[in-house]
């Protein structure tokens, strides 16, 4: 018989685990049947983040550090770079630009009439901005002691220490060879860990979308339908035609074969909520799938599991004129700048974590005056919406790596 592709078993997994948390969502919750089934799912889903959590900190820095020894001349190096935050950048401003679009065109939460927000609307007061805390606090965030942070899994800091290490090592050539080679061999070490944990994909993330089902509030889903449909309607638009635009402009590869090679990352970026999570499986979906060089690969997928987030800076951005709509705030053309360059801050500022875009959510609310206590509205229905922003964010990831070698390998037949 032939085997099936750890692919495919993936999609049969996270097909299958929708549809059983939707038949246990019928089931009465107090029913012993459901709730051994739930603790099973939650057990399953928990083992394999924690598995996943276990081998990233030492891959991140590995694939850092390796990836920029490796691009040894100094102006592939700075070619890399630019090409990588080029691609960013450009990608977070057309996904908040999409998102604010969306939502001054469809207005949501307009005439929606809420009783937990009495409150917050009674208290109502602007707010000072606090960027420059905001900002300050991210500055400090970069530059940490190393152990500390790979003990606290501050991802943007052991990608910092590890890029400086990664060009002492280019600077310092033959010198520190060993330390060269051991750091490869490590890498090669920690993904054949990964290789291993991939086969609990199937399974694992099957319960961890039983566990996503079952535990939606759905009258509450109803209620803000519109914000919803709006968020995962421009998610989708920016996954869908404007991310697999740029890369066939670029690369000239077609969306069906990105997504073919991309797809037990996006579904894992799917069910578990963070693309931090999920950068083991990233990278060795590019590397093997998407034959994305190890060395392209190894940097710019790290990095932007940290730094871009299109997903999350459309939804700061959409999600911030919903709010004001629900107050009754207009937010006129200056404010609404603004709410466009915190929400790409707070995106960038945002760890791959489930919820991170939660919190930094806080700045971009505070920075045109909302009330911050409106956050309780979008926790509820977070944990949905928050699939769908991962997933876009790693795909953002996946297609810049492409993007990247493209334009790389192009300068350097050119020179
Ligand atoms: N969970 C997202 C990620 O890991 C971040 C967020 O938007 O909350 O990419």
């Amino acid at each position: 018989m032939k085997k099936i592709s750890l692919n495919s078993q993936i999609l049969i997994g996270s097909l299958s685990g929708i549809l059983l948390g939707a038949v246990l969502s019928t089931l009465d919750k107090e029913s012993a049947a459901s709730q051994v089934s739930l603790y099973i799912a939650e057990l399953l889903g928990m083992l394999f983040v924690d598995l996943l959590k276990m081998v990233m900190i030492p891959l991140v820095f590995t694939s850092i550090a390796v990836g920029v020894a490796n691009l040894r001349a100094h102006n592939k190096i700075h070619r890399v770079w630019k090409t990588t935050l080029g691609y960013f950048f450009l990608t977070a401003i057309v996904a908040i630009t999409l998102g604010l679009i969306a939502a001054n065109l469809l207005k949501p939460g307009k005439g929606l009439q809420l009783p937990m927000f009495q409150d917050a609307m009674e208290n109502f007061q602007a707010h000072e901005m606090t960027l420059p805390e905001f900002f300050t606090q991210f500055l400090h965030s970069l530059f940490q002691n190393p152990i500390a942070a790979m003990a606290e899994a501050n991802i943007i800091a052991v990608v910092i220490f590890a890029l400086l290490m990664g060009i002492a090592l280019v600077i310092g050539g033959e010198r520190f060879q060993n330390i060269r080679i051991f750091l490869q061999e490590l890498l090669e070490l920690v993904l054949m860990l990964v290789g291993w944990i991939m086969k609990l994909a199937p399974l694992c993330i099957m319960a961890l979308l039983i566990k996503l089902v079952v535990t939606q509030d759905f009258s509450l889903l109803m209620i803000l339908i519109k914000f919803i449909s709006l968020v995962i309607g421009t998610i989708l638009l920016h996954a869908l035609i404007v991310l697999p635009m740029i890369l066939y402009l670029v690369t000239g590869m077609t969306p069906i074969k990105f997504w073919r090679g991309a797809r037990e990352a996006l579904i894992t970026a799917f069910a578990t909520s963070s693309s931090s999570a999920t950068l083991p499986i990233t990278l060795q979906c590019a590397e093997q799938n998407l034959h994305v060089k190890r060395n392209i690969a190894g940097f710019v997928l790290p990095l932007g599991a940290t730094v871009n987030m299109d997903g999350t800076a459309l939804y700061e951005a959409a999600a911030a004129l919903f709010i004001a709509n629900l107050v009754g705030v207009d937010l006129n053309l200056m404010q609404q700048m603004i709410v466009f360059f915190t929400a790409m801050l707070a995106a960038m500022g945002a760890p791959g974590i489930p919820s991170a875009g939660m919190v930094t959510m806080l700045l971009v609310l505070q920075s045109v005056g909302l009330p911050v206590e409106a956050i309780a509205i979008l926790l509820p229905i977070d944990r949905l919406l928050d699939a769908f922003r991962t997933s876009v964010n790693v795909e953002g990831d996946m297609i810049g790596s492409l993007v990247v070698q493209k334009v790389v390998e192009s300068d350097v037949n050119q020179n």
